[in-house]
Order: structure tokens, then C-alpha cells, then sequence
């Protein structure tokens, strides 16, 4: 009888980034690895026509697909991206490019369709822009569906159901369409952490890793495949036991998650009676019914920037309806509104590249380049204050001057002063705070603090611009350490100038949703997080079960650390107590 050694299942693992956790079994189904090529061949005058009518029908069979997946799908996000590819079908000058194509240069209607998106791809593709990047695996997906209906040809998920998804890499209708099924997991070759299929995924509560380079090990030779989202990992043939493990493991998951969802109800209290607020990060619509099941109060961070990117539009009505949905979801408690935070890239009209994105044109520094879309947003932010008064707060993204609080504050009093002068109601009081992360705003806390009504931490930025570490570069990602002395310390520093200062404080980058974090956050003096909804029960449960007292000396020995090393064996070591305790 043969074992498996050590050896045997390194060989059959590959690795890659972990982009949606969880952990999962099933069979390997292999989905669009091959790029399309349509050769040009050219049709007969007399069938012209019928090549026309493939067109039509084939149009009207997707456009219909589509609006169907958007009906039986409730997910706010998926209804957007379905929305965006009837769209796209619908696009007149696109469907003017394929009837060109085969009526004027007689081409057949698999070239026209193949020839006029490519026209349109490339130009998306060279704006290097990242979400139109994403937009591109869109359209090509979409112009290969169009193509297969004119063929008449089986798509290859119809066979996905418990199967682990190998593919180079997937557009959002695609992840939708393949949400139909009970997936194992997802692999893909390509794909951003910020990627539709990354974002849906976690959404959707698929697990998913990317980077992964699984051609070579022919994922069709094995029978099953493990996959595990947490560390990125892919087993091919898993044996029996790991399997059996796995099954543990989602039990055991759905139990815990229950468990903690009991804590969405329980008052903020610590242990000791120390009172604190749980936030809600949203980037999507659909993430909205999670403010009041999770137990959040409120919202933190509304990342903006979404309107622009789903919508592709960003006047002051599509603004406003979008501020009261949210803040109709939050109910009594407050939204802070972040300000957009896109970067120059990121903007449809802009084809310039930066070198640096991240150093570049994005958050306030473009805001001020651009005034009039400051102002529309500040309008729309403002004419939605009037209706849920002392609810509704403005938060700047990317300070790193002075000078830029000054001149968005200028900008919002001369905005203010046009709604009054046009007799429109509103907040006057609408409390105006910055993020802080940037280092060199962050070592100006102290007189920042006297400039505005509030501060929110990003540690996502803050981690990056502190270490020099570009948090999308795969090459040192070893060195994005949010775990650094140097973080927590700088943090300590801006609690310090915003307690003494006298204004509220709180975090909202991705460190908040840690439970451990979280806890030395509240040791620290900081009382108000927001993070991620599906996070909050976590941190609740771990804020609600201990004392103040653990988390003042757990943050201590967290500031006097020297390494990250040394921080996260405190956290470890914490980590182990706390299950010690548990069991
Ligand atoms: C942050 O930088 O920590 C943050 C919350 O903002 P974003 O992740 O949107 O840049
Ligand atoms: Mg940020």
C-alpha cells in the first residue's frame, strides 16, 4: 500500500495570493484559458442579411440572459455589473460597427463581432487605467459570449457545480454567472487584489486564490483539488484525511460565524463596562443590510469613489441618491462620506500614465486640480445633509498638507454659501475631519487637529507610505508589515495630538478588523473603529469578552516592540492564550 509523504503533496501544491478566504474540495473545471481568434472570412452578398439577423438574435438572447441573471440575483453589486453589459450590448455605435463590418466590408458576423470589440478593448486597454483594466476582461469576456451564441456554442461552466473554477482569469459576469453554481473555489492566473473577482468572491463567500500559475500541473489529470483561500494555497489529489479535514473546518466556520453573529446585539461594552463604537466600512450598496445585522453603528468610511467606478457617472442627482440610500440604511446613526478618493488613473478622461499611481494624482491632490467635481460632491453631500441633520459627516482623503486642509475648507464655506444664497437647506454644522494616512500629515496631528472636527486613520495607506511599500507589488510584499513598530507608534503619536486637541479619533483602514488590533486600538485611547461588516461580529466578540486593562498592556508591549517580528509573537502568544481559554 502506498502513503503519501510530505514530499508527495509539496510537489502536488502550488501557491499563489490569497484573494477571497475559506477553504474548500471539488473536482477542477477548467473555464476560458484559450484567447479567442477569429480569422477574418469574408460572406456571400446573398447571406448578408442572414449574418445580420445572427446578429439581432444574438443580441436580444444575451441582453435577455443578462436582465434575468440581474432579476434572480439580489446583490446590489451583481444588478450593477449585469446592468453595465446590457449596456454595452445595447451601445449603438458598437452595434453600428458590426453591421458596418459585415454589410460595407462583407465580412461574416463571428469577425464583425470579434473585429469591433477588439477595436474597442484596445482602446481600454490603453489607458492603463486599472479599472478600466478590469472593464477589459469585461468586454472580452462579453464579445466571446456574443461569439458563442452566434455559433451556438455550450459555455463551459454549465458543468461547475462543486467544482473548484481553473481559469486564466474571470470578468464579474462571468464570477455571476458561475455564483449560480456551489463552488469549491476559485484559481486564476491573473487578477488584482482590488479585482471584481477578488471583491465578488469575498462577497459571495467563495474561496479564492490568484497568481497562480496552474497550467503546468494540468489540473485535468486530478480528480480533486484542494484549495485553501487564508494562505493561497492549491492541493491537487488532496488524500481522504484532508478532505475530511476540510469538512471540519466549514462546519466549524459556520458555527463560529453564528456564534458571533450573536454578538451584533450585545451593548459596546467591554468586559469592565468601558463603552466603545463599531463602524461599518461600505463600498458597495449590497453591503448595506449588513450595517444593522452585523451590529454597526453606523458607517465610517463610505468609499465614494465607487459611484464613479460602477456607474461610470458622478452628477449631483446619481450623488444624492446614493448618500440617502445609505444613510436611510444607517438609520439613526451617523455616515461619515469620504470624499473620492480616485486616482488620476482612475478618471475616464484621463489617458496620462503615472509612473507611481500611488505617489500620484489621486485623493485630495486631485479633488483641488479639479474643483468642479469637489463642489458637485461637496453639493450633493451637503443637499442630503439637510435631511438627516447632525447624521451626516465629510471625511478628505490623501492629506499631506496644510495647505490643502485649508483649501478644502475654503471650497466647502463657498459651496455653502451658494446653496444658502440659492435658498437650499442644509447642515452648516457638518462636522469636516481628515484621514491620516500620509507620514507627513500624520507628524503635523498636532496642528492639523486645530483645523478640523475629527480624525480617521487609514492604515492601509499609512502602512505603505511609512514602510515605502507599495501594497499591490508582489515583489515586497513580505515587507507591507502593518505589524511595524513604527505604525503603531505613529499612531499612538496622532491620538496623542487629536486627545489633546479634543477631537474625536478613530480607524478605518483594513487593522481594525483584526480582533487583536482592534484591542490594542482600544488600549491606545482609541475608542471608535470602523472596518469591513462581515468583520465586526469578530471584534466584537473578542471587545465585549475582555477588560480594558489587558488591551492598556497589551498595547504597551505592542509600542516598546523593536521588530514587527517581536509584535506579532506578542499577538501570536495572545492568540494562543485566548484559544487556550476558549477550549
Ligand atoms: C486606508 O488607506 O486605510 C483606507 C481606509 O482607505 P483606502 O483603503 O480606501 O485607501
Ligand atoms: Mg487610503
Amino acid at each position: 500500500m502506498s502513503t503519501t509523504t510530505e514530499q508527495d503533496l509539496k510537489d502536488r501544491t502550488l501557491l499563489g495570493t490569497p484573494g477571497a478566504g475559506g477553504r474548500g474540495v471539488g473536482r477542477p473545471v477548467i473555464i476560458n484559458t484559450e484567447k479567442k481568434i477569429v480569422k477574418p472570412e469574408k460572406v456571400n452578398e446573398d447571406r448578408i442579411d442572414d449574418e445580420v439577423e445572427l446578429i439581432e438574435k444574438a443580441l436580444d438572447e444575451l441582453v435577455k440572459e443578462f436582465e434575468g441573471l440581474k432579476k434572480i440575483n439580489n446583490e446590489e453589486d451583481v444588478a450593477d455589473v449585469m446592468e453595465s453589459q446590457v449596456q454595452l450590448l445595447r451601445d449603438p455605435e458598437l452595434k453600428k460597427s458590426i453591421l458596418g463590418k459585415i454589410q460595407d466590408q462583407k465580412f461574416k458576423a463571428v469577425y464583425a463581432i470579434f473585429s469591433s470589440f477588439n477595436e474597442y478593448i484596445q482602446l481600454l486597454e490603453n489607458t492603463e487605467a486599472n479599472w478600466l483594466k478590469d472593464r477589459t476582461i469585461d468586454v472580452v469576456s462579453i464579445r466571446d459570449q456574443l461569439i458563442d451564441t452566434v455559433r451556438n456554442k455550450q459555455p463551459d461552466y454549465i458543468h461547475a457545480d462543486n467544482g473548484v473554477i481553473f481559469a486564466e482569469e474571470l470578468s464579474p459576469t462571468e464570477m455571476i454567472k458561475l455564483s449560480r453554481f456551489n463552488l469549491a473555489g476559485i484559481v486564476t492566473e491573473k487578477g488584482g487584489l482590488t479585482s471584481h473577482v477578488v471583491i465578488l468572491a469575498h462577497s459571495l463567500g467563495i474561496p479564492c486564490v490568484i497568481g497562480v500559475d496552474w497550467k503546468r500541473m494540468r489540473p485535468e489529470d486530478f480528480e480533486f483539488v484542494m484549495i485553501d483561500g487564508d494562505v493561497g494555497s492549491v492541493l491537487f489529489e488532496p488524500t481522504d484525511r484532508l478532505k475530511e479535514e476540510v469538512e471540519l473546518y466549514k462546519q466549524e466556520k459556520l458555527r463560529k460565524e453564528g456564534i458571533a453573529l450573536q454578538w451584533a446585539s450585545e451593548p459596546d461594552e467591554t468586559e469592565c463596562g468601558c463603552s466603545f463604537t463599531i463602524r461599518g466600512n461600505v463600498e458597495f450598496i449590497s453591503e448595506l443590510p449588513r450595517i444593522k445585522t452585523h451590529g454597526a453603528r453606523g458607517i465610517g468610511l463610505l468609499r465614494t469613489e465607487t459611484i464613479l467606478f460602477e456607474s461610470g457617472g458622478f452628477d449631483v442627482q446619481t450623488q444624492i441618491d446614493f448618500y440617502r440610500q445609505v444613510a436611510e440604511a444607517s438609520g439613526e446613526d451617523p455616515v461619515i462620506i469620504r470624499l473620492f478618493d480616485a486616482g488620476g488613473d482612475k478618471l475616464p478622461e484621463n489617458h496620462e500614465v503615472e509612473h507611481n499611481p500611488f505617489l500620484g494624482w489621486r485623493g485630495i491632490r486631485m479633488l483641488l486640480d479639479k474643483p468642479d467635481l469637489l463642489r458637485q460632491q461637496y453639493e450633493a453631500i451637503l443637499r442630503v445633509s439637510a435631511e438627516y441633520r447632525g447624521k451626516i459627516k465629510i471625511l478628505v482623503p490623501m492629506i499631506s498638507h496644510m495647505q490643502q486642509i485649508e483649501k478644502a475648507k475654503d471650497i466647502l464655506e463657498d459651496v455653502k454659501d451658494e446653496l444658502r444664497d440659492s435658498g437650499v437647506e442644509f447642515d452648516s454644522d457638518i462636522p469636516f475631519g481628515i484621514m491620516i494616512e500620509v507620514p507627513g500629515i500624520a507628524m503635523m496631528a498636532k496642528e492639523a487637529a486645530e483645523e478640523v472636527d475629527f480624525f480617521s486613520i487609514g492604515t492601509n495607506d499609512l502602512t505603505q507610505y511609512m514602510l515605502a511599500v507599495d501594497r499591490g507589488n508582489g515583489k515586497i510584499s513580505s515587507l507591507y508589515q502593518p505589524s511595524h513598530p513604527s505604525i503603531w507608534r505613529m499612531i499612538q503619536f496622532v491620538v496623542n495630538a487629536s486627545k489633546e486637541a479634543g477631537i474625536p479619533i478613530s480607524v478605518c483602514g483594513e487593522m481594525a478588523s483584526n480582533p487583536l488590533y482592534a484591542a490594542c486600538f482600544l488600549g491606545m485611547g482609541i475608542s471608535d473603529l470602523s472596518m469591513t461588516t462581515n468583520s465586526i461580529p469578530a471584534v466584537k466578540e473578542m471587545l465585549c469578552t475582555h477588560s480594558l486593562a489587558e488591551f492598556k498592556e497589551k498595547s504597551t508591549q505592542v509600542l516598546n516592540a523593536r521588530t514587527f517580528s517581536d509584535v506579532n509573537l506578542i499577538f501570536s502568544e495572545w492568540q494562543k492564550k485566548l484559544e487556550l481559554h476558549h477550549t
